[in-house]
């Protein structure tokens, strides 16, 4: 997720593994990549597919969840990232609403679930898949979300205000969900013509 516009973020393009089948290569169950990763942006169709949920924390797992922070800071404004918009679909979540103060630790979410959802707020969003649209979207403005950690420890947050928020666009990320499928009607009609560029430059 990305708090405000941000420009797009070139980093180099990593070609895919070549030593699994094709339909298990987005998973990266057995691989530990070398080098940073990259955003995968509006128009790849992995930001479409549900993520599974990790069976078992390994090196692969955690070398991802670095990759994942790695990326996300790389990115000006990135608070929030999923592990499918680095091309793995795995349910690992990345977050830190306070990149910018030094004391603030970034959360690691794997399997993440919405435990509960209380109230309403609508702010403005990005998504680091997405670059250049904003939008302002309705969501619950708090959320407590149960997932494991690092370490395999079952953790509960409770999030509120743009925490909540953060936890709700990454989650909706391993479920195939994009920010913007929340803009409903003329503002949708609005975005379309940005997207499609966007899905132009994809292709
Ligand atoms: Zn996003």
């Amino acid at each position: 997720m990305a708090k405000r516009k941000r420009k797009k973020c070139n980093l180099p393009n990593i070609p895919a593994a070549s030593s699994q089948p094709a339909e298990s290569r987005d998973i990266e169950q057995n691989e530990v990549p070398q080098g940073p990763r990259r955003i995968r942006l509006y128009g790849d169709e992995i930001l479409r597919k549900k993520a599974f949920p990790i069976q078992e924390i390994t090196e692969v797992e955690r070398k991802l969840a670095e990759d994942m922070l790695v990326a996300m800071y790389a990115a000006p404004n990135g608070i929030g990232l999923a592990a499918p918009q680095v091309g793995v679909l795995k349910r690992l979540i990345v977050i830190d609403v306070n990149r910018n103060d030094l004391a603030s630790r970034p959360l690691m979410l794997i399997n993440p679930e919405i435990e509960s959802l209380e109230g309403e707020s609508i702010a403005e969003e990005g998504c680091l898949s997405i670059p250049d649209v904003t939008a302002d979207i309705k969501r619950a403005e708090k959320a407590v979300v149960t997932a494991l950690n690092m370490d395999g420890e079952e953790i509960r947050v409770e999030g509120e205000g743009f925490l909540a928020r953060a936890l709700q666009h990454e989650i909706d990320h391993l479920n195939g969900v994009l920010f913007i499928d929340h803009v409903s009607g003329l503002k949708r009609q609005l975005l379309r013509g940005k997207l499609r560029k966007l899905v132009k430059e994809q292709s």
